[in-house]
């Protein structure tokens, strides 16, 4: 906690100064352009991996970067989600999942969550993924088994997105792009879905004018 406390001094004496015009601008309203929703986990910095600046994110996040479907009862997820689409008419969403997720391990192995009841009807909303992976990648193990169950857990997420009225609506005006990405932690890589290939490719492969709808085939494991 101490750590913490230095930390909050040397943003005020050090950071914040060559920063306050912005801050002082930011105080008198918001207008990210992109919603972000990834991991709750601590090793994933949204900030700091798309060099952003304060202001420039609207930030969702949870274990495992998981959306409910519409209808799935009134959670933040769906507050969050509306107010960024219809009230900061935010222009993008990425949803980024990452390598060594805890809770897409949870989610392949539910004996080891079973002492965590909170956690394990949370991942409730992650099943249609654990169905892909016991139905489509049983030649899969391990770490490769793990990463593709990030992938296909985006993909899946995005798809509850879509269900969502706020975002439904704005994706028929075709003013807001929905993206797939993992982050892979070991590199500081980061790869998004591309649906030319159906598959996650390095980010400078990726041409993100190109909205990841329709998935054809199981995803290669980056
Ligand atoms: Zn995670």
């Amino acid at each position: 906690m101490q750590k913490l406390i230095q930390g909050i001094h040397q943003f005020q004496g050090k950071s914040f100064v060559p920063m306050q015009g912005l801050f002082e601008q930011l105080a008198k309203g918001q207008k990210p352009e992109t919603l972000f929703i990834t991991c709750s986990d601590s090793r994933i910095d949204p900030a700091l991996l798309t060099q952003a600046k304060p202001g420039d994110l609207f930030i969702l996040r949870n274990a495992g970067n998981i959306v409910p479907p519409h209808g799935a009862g009134n959670g933040g997820e769906a507050a969050t989600i509306e107010f960024a689409v219809a009230a900061l008419g935010v222009k993008d969403i990425i949803i980024c999942g990452h390598s060594h997720c805890g809770a897409m391990h949870g989610l392949l192995k539910p004996d080891q969550v079973a002492a965590l009841p909170a956690v394990s009807a949370w991942l409730s909303h992650a099943e249609t993924t654990r169905r892909i992976m016991r139905d489509n990648y049983g030649h899969l193990e391990g770490e490769r088994l793990l990463t593709a169950t990030v992938e296909e857990n985006v993909l899946v997420q995005l798809e509850n997105l879509r269900t969502l009225p706020a975002v439904g609506s704005r994706l028929v005006r075709g003013d807001l792009h929905l993206h797939g990405w993992v982050y892979k932690i070991e590199t500081g890589e980061v790869f998004a879905y591309d649906v030319e290939s159906a598959q996650f490719v390095k980010l400078a492969e990726y041409n993100p004018q190109i909205e990841p709808t329709v998935r054809r085939r199981t995803t290669n494991v980056i």
